[in-house]
């Protein structure tokens, strides 16, 4: 399986690290090493002194697409939960800077959290789901999908451009504002509305 991440998808998250508005969906992979095993810590990597959490709503694609028009794109994935893009932000300044690729900054090991996935029917719309993030407790980060840019079947129809989708590829569609560094000790958990699909402990 592959990991492709959105970037730049919600208009705060982009003002808050000073960065230009897309005008086609940034995106990167994450390569199938990057996900923490269920029940395992995050691990802060030995390189960063500053790697931040995005929670960012995740879907799983259930079968080979590619070309996938927008109107059906709703047919290529049935679950959807949250996750982590664990970013070591000050390296990916550095690479920003020089216009290098982000990998090393997003896609090492350890770098993806995947929530549990539940049905999406579960929800009357993807397009308008509460998510939060708690880091030890506290709400850190509050959206709703509604705030896309570009909302998920976009998002899938236009990844499909570049990369065929299989069965079991997830999709991180964007962090919203809010981002912010973790510590060892700190817990972190995501929400789907009231479900919890996730908790983290971080060393
Ligand atoms: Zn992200």
């Amino acid at each position: 399986m592959k990991i492709i991440c959105i970037g730049r998808n919600y208009v705060n998250h982009i003002a808050e690290l000073n960065n230009e508005r897309p005008d086609e969906p940034v995106i990167f992979i994450k390569p199938d090493t990057a996900p923490v095993q269920k029940q395992f810590p995050f691990i802060i990597p030995e390189f960063s002194s500053a790697v931040h959490y995005e929670i960012e709503v995740i879907v799983k694609i259930n079968k080979v697409g590619k070309h996938i028009a927008p109107k059906f794109a709703h047919k290529y994935y049935d679950e959807i939960s949250v996750g982590i893009d664990f970013t070591a932000r000050d390296l990916q300044d550095k690479l920003k800077a020089k216009g290098l690729p982000w990998e090393k900054a997003k896609a090492f090991d350890g770098s993806a959290i995947l929530g549990d996935f539940i049905d999406k029917n579960g929800f009357e719309t993807v397009d308008n789901i509460n998510f939060e993030l708690l880091k030890n407790g506290q709400s850190v980060q509050k959206s709703n999908t509604g705030y896309m840019l570009w909302k998920v079947d976009e998002l899938v129809a236009e990844v499909s451009k570049y990369f065929t989708l299989r069965t079991g590829d997830v999709i991180f569609t964007g962090t919203p504002e809010g981002v912010g560094p973790v510590a060892p000790g700190d817990v972190l958990e995501g929400f789907l509305e009231e479900k919890k699909l996730f908790k983290v402990q971080v060393k």
